[in-house]
Order: C-alpha cells, then sequence, then structure tokens
C-alpha cells in the first residue's frame, strides 16, 4: 500500500527507533483510506531474537542492544498486535511460502547484505533450532585464520563477504595497483558501494570482476559445505549483494558444483529470490498476521 524508511546505525538505541517507528507508522496509517485497519505489526531485526519473548538478545548491527523487549515497547505504543523475528527468518518465511523457495521439502535461505543470514526450512517449517541461532550461515567459519568476529569465531563468512568488506577488498586492490577508474567513475561523489563495484564489474572492469570472483568463490565454498550437511533441494540467495548478478552468480555456482558431495543430478538448485528487497517486508508482515489470526 505503500512505504517509508528511516536510516539506522550502530549507535542506534532502542528509544530512538521505536520513536521513529512509530512516527512512520503514524504517517503510514494516514495512507489506509477509508475502512483500512492495520490488523498486525510485523517487525524482522538481525541478530539472536527470542521469537516467543519478542527479546532481541543481540544484534550485530545494533552492538549496544542487549535483551531489548522490542516487540513489547512497539506494542504498546502502537496498540496493535506485535511479532518480532530474525530478518533471515523472515525472509525464508516469504520466499519459502511465496517466492523462490515455494514448495521446496528442505530449502536454504540466504541473505547478503550488510551481514550475512541464513535460515533453514525443513518441510515447508523453519527451523529455528534449540534457541533460534538455526541457519546462521554468516558465522560458518572459512578461514581458519580469518580475522576475528564479534561473535567469538574467527574468518566467518560474514567476515569475509558482508557488504563493508567487498568494498574493502576494492579499495585494497586499487590501494596495492590495480585500476580504479571504473569503480571510481560508478560511485561518482558518494562513498563507495557494493553496486558501483558491481557496475564496473559489469561493464567488464577487471578490477571489480576480481572483487567478484573472490567473493563468490568463498560463498559457494561456504553453500557447499551447509549443502553437504543439510541436503537441501533448494537454496534461495537474496540481499542487496545478491543483485549484482552474473559477476557474482557465475563463480558462486561453479565453485559451488566443484565442492559439493551430491552428484549433478540431486544437487540443490540455486536461485536469485523473487522478492528482492522487499522479501524481508513481506515476510515479516506474514509472519505477524499468521501469529495474530491464529491466537
Ligand atoms: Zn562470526
Amino acid at each position: 500500500v505503500a512505504d517509508a524508511s528511516i536510516p539506522t546505525g550502530r549507535e542506534t538505541v532502542p528509544d530512538v527507533l521505536v520513536r521513529g517507528v512509530v512516527d512512520r507508522v503514524a504517517a503510514l496509517r494516514e495512507n489506509l483510506g477509508p475502512g483500512g485497519r492495520i490488523a498486525a505489526i510485523g517487525v524482522g531485526c538481525a541478530g539472536l531474537i527470542n521469537v516467543d519473548r519478542g527479546i532481541v538478545r543481540l544484534s550485530p548491527n545494533l552492538p549496544t542492544w542487549r535483551d531489548v523487549p522490542l516487540r513489547d515497547r512497539l506494542r504498546d505504543a502502537l496498540q496493535r498486535p506485535v511479532s518480532l523475528v530474525n530478518d533471515a527468518n523472515a525472509f525464508a518465511y516469504a520466499e519459502g511460502r511465496y517466492g523462490a523457495g515455494a514448495g521446496c521439502a528442505t530449502g536454504l535461505f540466504v541473505t547478503l547484505g550488510t551481514g550475512v543470514g541464513g535460515a533453514v526450512v525443513i518441510a515447508g517449517k523453519l527451523q529455528g533450532g534449540a534457541h533460534g541461532l538455526a541457519g546462521e550461515i554468516g558465522h560458518v567459519s572459512v578461514d581458519v585464520d580469518g580475522v576475528e568476529c564479534p561473535c567469538g569465531g574467527r574468518g566467518c563468512l560474514e567476515m569475509l563477504v558482508g557488504s563493508s568488506r567487498i568494498i574493502e577488498r576494492a579499495e585494497r586492490k586499487i590501494a596495492s595497483g590495480a585500476s580504479g577508474a571504473a569503480i571510481r567513475a560508478a560511485t561518482g561523489d558518494g562513498e563507495m558501494t557494493t553496486r558501483a563495484i558491481a557496475m564496473a564489474a559489469e561493464a567488464g572492469d577487471r578490477t571489480a570482476r576480481a572483487v567478484f570472483a573472490e567473493v563468490g568463490e568463498i560463498i559457494g565454498i561456504a553453500l557447499a559445505g551447509v549443502s553437504n550437511f543439510l541436503d537441501p533441494d533448494v537454496i534461495v540467495i537474496g540481499g542487496g549483494v545478491a543483485e549484482a548478478g552474473e559477476v557474482l552468480w557465475e563463480p558462486l555456482r561453479r565453485t559451488f558444483d566443484a565442492r559439493v558431495m551430491a552428484p549433478a543430478d540431486i544437487r540443490p538448485q540455486i536461485r536469485p529470490s523473487r522478492f528482492g528487497a522487499s522479501a524481508g517486508l513481506i515476510g515479516a508482515a506474514r509472519f505477524a498476521y499468521d501469529r495474530t489470526t491464529a491466537a
């Protein structure tokens, strides 16, 4: 019907976020028209979420947050039912029901963006694990001696291919003598983005293509390992970085095929997300609707 957004940063405290969301919801209400009403509010948030208690236990994107009762704070402020779910689970909820993973028996859902999120669906149901941590493919280590990760690990996938790491890869190459002209031209006056690197790569720039070749190979290695463990029939990949196109997908698929244990006839299908940037929104909203109408 309508959408709106507010920026958040690593220093954003719960009070500021809640106030921002409440303001936006109030503004969006005016778009509902006569008879329109808000049935429920769904929230997708990166990090370790306790769905039953509606608590953000911790979030890598919001490092100051600890055990924030976000669901109840929004419910009190908005006077509507609210549900809170991990953002990658919201993504899987949308793509697994209506999107690129619809009808899968065993699905692996991966989001590539600032962070790397993941979720697992088995027999049509999201699997949270014992504590809601299942599916955290971003914190599978793919580099034994890699950089430390805030999660406690080292060389986690997210530390190698999260969007800021992709930008660092490009900057490192340029600093050590690779041509940065095409990436700079695509960047314009602003700060370098993965989108700009992808545009340069798509246009044939060698530096940008080398960045995505590395990133695609690393993701392919991680997916092959997780695929050996899970045996999915479908892997759905979304998030802003996934929109880089073939410059990412080709090395990803090639590495996956070379490394995965499953023979070709039973390999999972690797598909781009159907809903793109809206997948988390759709999934969080549907999750809230289902929980509200089931209650
Ligand atoms: Zn980690």
